[in-house]
């Protein structure tokens, strides 16, 4: 395995060709939308930016909404709180919606329109079947997708067994619709082999209401026949199988748990699966070093997928460490963060050849797009880029246009899980250590393609 400084000796051009490739991207974004719909869009994230009073209220109503029971007491609630912010002019709209003026049903049809129209940019349907035009338009144009299905955590069994009964039913829907896609080379087969046209991401914390931290054994237990089941699906419709990664306490029962089945004989020609590493926990070189490991003594059919994003959780792990007195898992410093990113790509595009590990680099980041990029064509070797629908939409088409592949992370719900989706990425995408952030506000592009 190469160590970084080896790495960055195999790559002596490295920088010149960031700066390229970030540029040659840029160059190939699509000028800003001007659509009516796009302007409220740029009104909201603007107001989220300037305004911190707004930010917080949104937050809380990311709090409240799990016990919202439909869009009306979504809408509501959103309302409410936004009319406690300061005077901003959504917290105004917001105001007007919550005022008592307008009956509940207008209010909530108001809400939701607005709201509901803005999460559809970043859900891609409601359920497996209408989402089935948007995943074969993305496909006809040349961008593979991976299906997320919305919902808040499992409380009960039954909650468990219906994500998992809507799991199943999206890998068949979208296998049987997958047969008529035209052949997109391209996002059929890599360096190391055939790549499936169907593509689920799941949570193992929608799998079981058991995953605790203080039992991770029986989350394990809890998850693995519906797990179990899924791969069978999986295997048998020829689908790709990613577990997505949660908060750090869930880690090593999701770890344990995916490893487990994954190692098992009737899973050794298939599925394709794949887990996910998160380059803001201080520890993820070693995390890094145990999946290789891994994958290099439990040789299967398909390469192992590994997508590395930097990490959902940061608030949430540093909140949760400082009140317990702990040391945080993840890093502080968000150029150390973005620097363990950029290690983390190239000991992954460099761990592909020989065929165990297939690299996926999921940001919206151009540094770290371009820095992936780049560090794979002065290698010469393959690399998979993955966004998130309606944050990185034009990333993706400056991705495609420069002939490159890329997945968009497609996440299918209705329309409430659609809006608490919506509030969770605004408020990512808002926050000071945000790269979307700074690009929004206009930082220039040498420093936004400057080395971390
Ligand atoms: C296709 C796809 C799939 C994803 N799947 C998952 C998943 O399974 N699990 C998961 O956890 N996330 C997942 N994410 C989200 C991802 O972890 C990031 O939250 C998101 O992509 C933002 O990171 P960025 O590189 O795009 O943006 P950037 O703006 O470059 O980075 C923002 C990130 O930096 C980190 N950060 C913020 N502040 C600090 C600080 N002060 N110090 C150090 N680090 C800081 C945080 O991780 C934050 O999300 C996924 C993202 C994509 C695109």
């Amino acid at each position: 395995m190469l160590m970084d400084t080896d790495a960055a000796e195999a790559a002596p051009d490295l920088e010149p060709r960031v700066e390229r490739i970030g540029r040659e991207l840029v160059a190939q974004m699509p000028t800003a939308r001007k659509t009516p719909r796009a302007a409220v869009e740029r009104r909201v994230m603007g107001a989220m930016v300037a305004d911190p009073e707004l930010r917080a209220a949104v937050f809380r109503f990311v709090d409240v909404r799990p016990a919202c029971a439909d869009p009306g007491e979504v809408a509501r609630h959103l309302g409410e709180l936004l009319a406690e912010a300061d005077d901003s002019p959504l917290a105004r709209r917001g105001a007007a919606l919550a005022d008592g003026a307008l009956t509940r049903r207008a209010t909530a049809k108001a809400a939701a329109l607005g709201v509901g129209q803005m999460a559809q940019r970043f859900i891609i349907g409601s359920d497996a079947r209408a989402a089935l035009p948007a995943v074969e338009k993305l496909w006809r144009e040349g961008v593979a997708t991976t299906i997320d299905l919305l919902g808040e955590a499992t409380v009960t069994e039954d909650e468990a067994e219906s994500y998992a009964a809507r799991c199943e039913e999206t890998l068949l829907t979208l296998h049987e619709a997958s047969k008529g896609w035209p052949s997109r080379e391209l996002l059929e087969r890599d360096g190391l082999g055939p790549l499936p046209r169907v593509n689920l991401s799941v949570k193992v914390s929608a799998l079981t209401p058991l995953l605790r931290p203080t039992a991770p054994e029986r989350g394990i237990a809890g998850a693995e026949p519906r797990l179990r089941r899924l791969l069978r699906v999986a295997r048998d419709t020829g689908a790709h199988l990613h577990v997505d990664m949660e908060s750090f306490d869930t880690r090593e029962a999701i770890t344990e748990l995916t490893l487990k089945l994954l190692s098992e004989e009737e899973f050794a020609s298939g599925p394709s699966a794949g887990i996910v590493l998160q380059a803001y926990l201080t520890e993820s070189p070693q995390h890094l070093d145990r999946l290789l490991d891994w994958a290099r003594t439990h040789r299967r059919a398909y390469p192992f997928t590994i997508r590395l994003v930097k990490g959902a959780y940061w608030d949430h792990e540093t909140v949760e460490a400082i009140q317990h007195g702990w040391e945080p898992p993840v890093f502080q410093d968000r150029r150390a963060c973005d620097r363990n990113f950029e290690e983390l790509t190239r000991r992954l595009i460099d761990a592909q050849p020989g065929g165990v590990v297939r690299a996926a680099i999921a940001s919206h980041n151009l540094r770290s797009i371009a820095h992936a990029a780049a560090y794979a064509d002065a290698r010469g070797l393959d690399v998979e880029l993955q966004v998130l629908r309606g944050l990185g939409d034009e990333t993706q088409a400056a991705l495609l246009a420069a002939g490159r592949r890329v997945r968009a992370y497609c996440p299918i719900g209705d329309l409430v899980a659609g809006m608490a989706y919506l509030v969770r990425r605004l408020l990512e995408n808002t926050s000071n250590d945000s790269f979307l952030r700074a690009q929004a506000e206009g930082v220039d592009l040498t420093t936004l393609l400057e080395k971390p």
